[in-house]
């Protein structure tokens, strides 16, 4: 294992994840090279919704690392480097139905175990203080202390800050090593070779070419819609408002627990430019940059329901997204088994936004021998050694 900081680092993908990974090597004073096939947030980044947010996180290690990366975004905007970029704001779980209202309680009671402030408020709460909702809104959990945040500004952040300047157009087609197979020598790329000491691969989906796990990691695509401005009922949503469907969609409530092919959540974030960004589909199928007529439908009816002055707000347009999933529902982030200085970072599927700055320091701070401040022992990338990514 890397014993003392290194002097130089290449880090493949200039997603938040690699973006961030290279910010704080690069704090460290370590040189840095920050490699893309295509460009800064090319990808699930730049085609994200931005929820910093534990609201709709499973019970456990995802929970603990979420608590984490809202906390650190915190730290960055009063900091000054996420200032302006990462808006404070409340998480509003609404329940629709009484199947939704009985796991939104399990679901409060685990997030207030694991320290997250909650607050349920009934229905007559609801009519009373968040008139926007329909009527169909049963009950709701506020949970206090989130934010969002755009991808690909933060990863504008992020490079600024550090001076970074992307090496883009530049595919990194494979890792070449040394010592009989214990230490990565060196990466080949669409435009040559490139050595450092250190190698993290943050390449989204595709890490999955470069470690040899294109049955461990899956692309899960899905499709967002934007309103124009709307600031007066804008300024009457108190927060996001999260469909107690989400938790169902997204599978927070049992560990593996595998979402349906298309998986429709219903998250509708009120954004600092007056303007709301609605989500949105979680799917296993589909060419990955369209949005079809049945799912950007189906997100509209579903946030008319919920809130329905936005039936009077024109839609400005619609985007899709993929995002890197893993098949047990956890990220893969640590040392490659088998390599003394590689490392990979990726896997967040639908949490990589919150996620993505805790896991660039915290993977820095293992690179270094420190005590990262994420727990890697759920998503060590040892447990799928036998799938090819041990060398
Ligand atoms: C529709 C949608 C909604 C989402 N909503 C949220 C949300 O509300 N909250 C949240 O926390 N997360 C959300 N996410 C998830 C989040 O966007 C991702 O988890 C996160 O952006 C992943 O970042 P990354 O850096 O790991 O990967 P990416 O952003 O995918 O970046 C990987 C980079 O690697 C590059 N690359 C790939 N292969 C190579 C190669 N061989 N050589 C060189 N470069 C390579 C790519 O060009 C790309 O730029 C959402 C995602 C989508 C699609």
């Amino acid at each position: 294992m890397q014993s003392r900081p290194p002097s130089s680092a290449i880090v493949i993908g200039s997603g938040i994840v690699g973006a961030a990974t290279a910010y704080f090597l690069a704090r460290r004073g370590i040189a840095v090279r920050l490699i893309d096939a295509s460009a800064p947030a090319a990808e699930a980044t730049g085609a994200a919704d931005g929820a910093v947010s534990v609201a709709s996180k499973r019970p456990g290690p995802m929970m603990a690392a979420a608590l984490k990366g809202v906390r650190l975004y915190g730290e960055l905007a009063d900091e000054g480097l996420f200032a302006g970029a990462f808006k404070r704001r409340s998480t509003f779980i609404v329940a629709a139905s009484d199947e939704e209202c009985a796991v939104l309680d399990a679901h409060s009671a685990a997030l207030a175990g694991a320290g997250v402030r909650v607050e349920t408020l009934s229905e007559t709460d609801l009519r009373r203080d968040f008139p926007v909702l329909s009527p169909q809104a049963k009950m709701a959990v506020e949970v206090h202390g989130e934010g969002h945040a755009i991808g690909y500004q933060i990863v504008h952040r992020l490079l600024t800050a550090s001076g970074i300047t992307v090496d883009r157009d530049t595919r990194v087609e494979g890792l070449r090593l040394e010592d009989g197979g214990r230490r990565i020598a060196g990466i080949g790329t669409s435009r040559g070779s490139l050595t450092a000491d250190v190698v993290v691969i943050a390449a989204g989906n595709g890490s999955a070419g470069l470690l040899g796990l294109s049955g461990v990691l899956t692309p899960r695509k899905g499709q967002l819609l934007v309103t124009e401005r709307a600031p007066a009922l804008n300024a009457a949503m108190r927060g996001a408002i999260m469909s107690g469907r989400y938790l169902l969609s997204k599978g927070s409530q049992k560990a593996g627990h595998a979402p349906p092919p298309r998986g429709l959540g219903l998250v509708i974030d009120p954004l600092v430019t007056g303007q709301f960004l609605i989500g949105g589909t979680r799917e296993d199928f589909g060419k990955r940059e369209t949005n079809d007529i049945d799912a950007v439908s189906r997100i509209l009816k579903d946030a008319v329901a919920l809130v329905p002055g936005l039936a009077g707000v024109r839609l400005l347009r619609s985007f899709a997204g993929v995002r890197t999933a893993v098949i047990d529902g956890l990220p893969l982030v640590g040392r490659i088994p088998g390599l003394e200085n590689g490392y990979v970072a990726t896997g967040f599927e639908g949490d990589g936004i919150c996620l993505g700055p805790v896991t660039g320091k915290s993977i820095v701070q293992l690179i270094c021998g420190e005590e990262p401040d994420l727990d890697f022992s759920s998503f060590e990338p040892a447990r799928f050694a036998g799938h090819g990514v041990a060398a």
